[in-house]
């Protein structure tokens, strides 16, 4: 009896295909990411600001915390998104964006970035 746990399912897609839905997961994953980092950035300025004019106000703090954590918010859901939408079209494994050979899924060896 084969196993069937190690079957996976390959869609067939082209070439262009499969590299055009990469670089569309790709972008919206990158895109939050930048999101949460404006959040982040604009929270440190706002600290900066209570630290260097303005330490009595208490409420310029507060401001900045919540804007600390909607950041934090947002780059969790955008570490969700990718784990969930950064895959192989044609199999559905992760592409690890660390891995020496990003340009190839590591399970279907399917070409899923255009080299450079
Ligand atoms: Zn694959």
């Amino acid at each position: 009896m084969p196993d069937e746990s190690k079957q996976i399912t390959l869609i067939d897609l082209q070439q262009e295909e499969i590299i055009r839905i990469v670089i569309w997961r790709s972008r919206i994953c990158r895109y939050i990411f930048v999101v949460s980092a404006v959040w982040m950035i604009v929270a440190a300025a706002l600290y900066f600001v209570w630290l260097g004019f303005d330490y009595q106000n208490t409420h310029l703090h507060s401001a900045s915390f919540v804007l600390q954590m909607v950041a934090y918010a947002i780059f969790s859901v955008a570490f969700a998104v990718q784990l969930a939408i950064y895959r192989c079209p044609v199999c559905d494994k992760f592409l690890n964006r660390l891995s020496a050979d990003n340009l190839h899924c590591t399970r279907c060896n399917a070409q899923v970035k255009a080299a450079r």
